[in-house]
């Protein structure tokens, strides 16, 4: 079939009154950074309460539909065709082509609804259906109407243009990026924190991000692993900018100070201090991680007790509730997982401890990290300021 263009529907709960404007605002907003990857030329519009993604000239039907459903609000996508209004036999023409070409003779079940805005024809909406039911039941001989339970809805729309539609691709649901302020994700190159991100961002939530690097004990291509996964967060949320700490002499200096088996969870708090930081200096209303209940030793809620303590900002771990398979199975369908499970080395993995600690205590950890003095102070400091920053889009 030769569609042109689409409804983008979203779901109409809680979006109501001025959140409404800001929400349909948004979902455009994103609709088109996503189709400018792709072949075509798009434009999307809000009318009346509806967002219409057009196409001018041809465009590549499939990469458009994929792109959309990476759109965070679109509760469905509905592949419409599109002709000039003219007159009612040029209309009926259009729509049986439409039936014969979409449902080719398969037995079903339809039932007719127009929307006449443009009151250029003479008849009105009732008489349209029932002219199209006829016309239809005379081309197509196998199906029939049912105005109940129909197979098929067919939609016509008479606007400016003569829009017919009668499928839905399921979209992602949730609520369009930027509409639910802004977090900072700690994303590490683990399979976990990219899938904390899509799930924020799929609340409206719009994404920073920092990542704590330790050359030359985490290469060049664990850093490019990390960029490579901010990228593809990116095809949900937009462009991401991703600071990249130096985190080396912090690390070192924790590693020469600090009892072994606290290392991780000294570190964590160090990650979490700098990651606030630059959330504040950004507007960012939370943190995020890919942190789950009971997966390692800084994930047991003793641990995250502790990291938690140095933070103001809230926390969010999406994945707290998840298994690690169905963290898996969800960077799977997210298109994280393969980076993800690159072999390049972690910078916590490094300097981890055989046996770290399961159920710190804060007084304990508050005790070693008091052996950190001043000089520590300046070298989070050095970190903050030396870190680099790369917009990933
Ligand atoms: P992931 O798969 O997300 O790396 P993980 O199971 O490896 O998680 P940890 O290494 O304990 O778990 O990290 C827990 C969380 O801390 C990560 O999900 C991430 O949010 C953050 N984190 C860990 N290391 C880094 C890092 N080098 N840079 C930024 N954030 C990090
Ligand atoms: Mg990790």
């Amino acid at each position: 079939m030769d569609y042109r263009a689409f409804i983008a529907k979203y779901a109409e709960i809680g979006v109501k009154g001025n959140n409404r404007n800001q929400f349909e605002d948004a979902l455009v907003r994103q609709l088109r950074i996503v189709l400018k990857e792709v072949d075509g030329t798009f434009t999307v519009t809000k009318t009346r309460g509806r967002i219409y993604v057009e196409a001018e000239g041809p465009f590549d039907y499939d990469d458009a539909v994929a792109a959309m459903r990476r759109v965070f609000g679109v509760s469905a996508i509905c592949p419409m065709c599109q002709y000039p209004v003219e007159d009612v036999d040029s209309m009926v023409a259009h729509v049986v082509d439409y039936m014969k070409d979409v449902y080719a003779g398969q037995k079903i079940s339809f039932k007719v609804e127009t929307r006449r805005a443009n009151k250029k024809f003479a008849i009105n909406s009732q008489e349209i259906n029932a002219l199209l039911g006829e016309k239809i039941l005379e081309a197509c001989p196998n199906t029939r109407v049912d105005v109940h339970q129909p197979d098929v809805l067919l939609r016509i729309e008479i606007r400016e243009k003569l829009n017919i539609y009668s499928s839905e691709i399921p979209g992602p649901g949730g609520m369009p990026v930027g509409t639910n302020g802004k977090a900072m994700l700690l994303l590490s190159g683990g399979i976990d924190s990219p899938v904390a991100a899509y799930m924020v961002a799929k609340r409206g939530v719009k994404i920073d991000a920092v990542y704590f690097h330790a050359p030359p004990y985490t290469s060049e291509r664990a850093k490019q692993k990390v960029v490579d996964l901010a990228k593809i967060i990116s095809r949900y949320t937009g462009p991401i900018p991703l600071r990249v700490v130096n985190f080396t002499d912090v690390q070192m200096e924790i590693y020469q100070k600090c009892p072994h088996d606290q290392l991780t969870i000294i570190m964590r708090r160090y990650m979490m201090r700098i990651a606030e930081h630059f959330a504040l200096e950004h507007d960012c209303l939370g943190l995020v991680t890919g942190e789950s209940i009971g997966q390692v030793a800084s994930q047991t809620m003793q641990s995250m007790l502790v990291t938690n303590e140095v933070c103001t900002l809230p926390v969010y771990r999406p994945c707290v509730g998840l298994d690690k398979q169905e963290i898996v199975e969800k960077s799977q369908e997210i298109g994280t997982f393969e980076t993800s499970i690159l072999p390049y080395e972690d910078c916590c993995t490094i300097f981890v401890a055989k046996h770290p600690v399961t159920k710190p205590t804060l007084k304990s950890i508050l005790k070693s990290e008091a052996k950190l003095d001043e000089h520590m102070e300046e070298l989070v400091r050095t970190a903050v300021e030396t870190a680099e920053l790369i917009w990933v889009e």
